[in-house]
């Protein structure tokens, strides 16, 4: 018996499920809670596609994932998006948006790795976040204002085409540095993969 990582109830579900997933790993009742709400918008002259918004289950789950740890969610993520996700971004290489490192390693999991990993999508660890002790000495390192800088040679990037994923979009700042840092790199192609989107009117005005 096969129980769902979300609810921890036996999944019983539908013969074709079973058929397509082979191991279904989450339940019919938790599935029907992902709110699918895909839209684009560009910010800093990239594309970005919403998968969702903050809101119901997926923030709940995500809370769950980030602040008690809980990997084994790391799938139910992406799990409804990656037919389209597959299609959508061949021959692209996902670029995580870097998070704080005292918060990945009390983690111990870097939680946009995971999700990409759980469906084998190529990506590389480019950028860094500073962490609070770096922020202190920031004008001398080659840190932007959001204290992210690049760790990779651009040239591992040269005639790529890449995503810039991060799981909330909010005022947007992580983005717009990384952006900001790839300007002089020459990429094939941007483009943006949010998986909540968390941006306000209010914000935007403010920008
Ligand atoms: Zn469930």
């Amino acid at each position: 018996m096969k129980y769902c990582r979300v609810c921890f109830r036996p999944i019983k579900t539908s013969h074709l499920r079973t058929f397509i997933e082979k191991e279904p790993f989450i339940c019919d009742d938790c599935l029907a809670k992902i709110v699918v709400d895909l839209h684009k918008r560009k910010h800093f002259n990239i594309s970005i596609l919403f998968l969702s918004v903050y809101a119901g289950a997926l923030k709940d789950w995500l809370f769950q994932y980030k602040g008690n740890f809980d990997i084994e969610l790391a799938p139910c993520f992406l799990f409804l998006f990656v037919p389209l996700l597959k299609v959508l971004y061949r021959n692209y290489i996902f670029i995580p948006l870097p998070s704080s490192k005292e918060k990945e390693e009390k983690r111990r999991f870097s939680h946009l790795e995971e999700m990409l990993r759980s469906y084998q999508f190529s990506y590389l660890r480019a950028f860094e976040k500073s962490t609070d002790e770096q922020k202190e000495k920031l004008r001398t390192e080659r840190y932007t204002d959001a204290g992210i800088k690049l760790i990779i040679d651009p040239k591992q990037l040269e005639n790529k085409k890449i995503v810039l994923f991060d799981d909330i979009f909010t005022t947007g700042n992580t983005f717009k540095s990384s952006v900001n840092l790839l300007k002089n790199v020459k990429v094939k192609a941007i483009k943006g993969l949010i998986l909540l989107d968390n941006f306000m009117i209010e914000q935007r005005k403010l920008n």
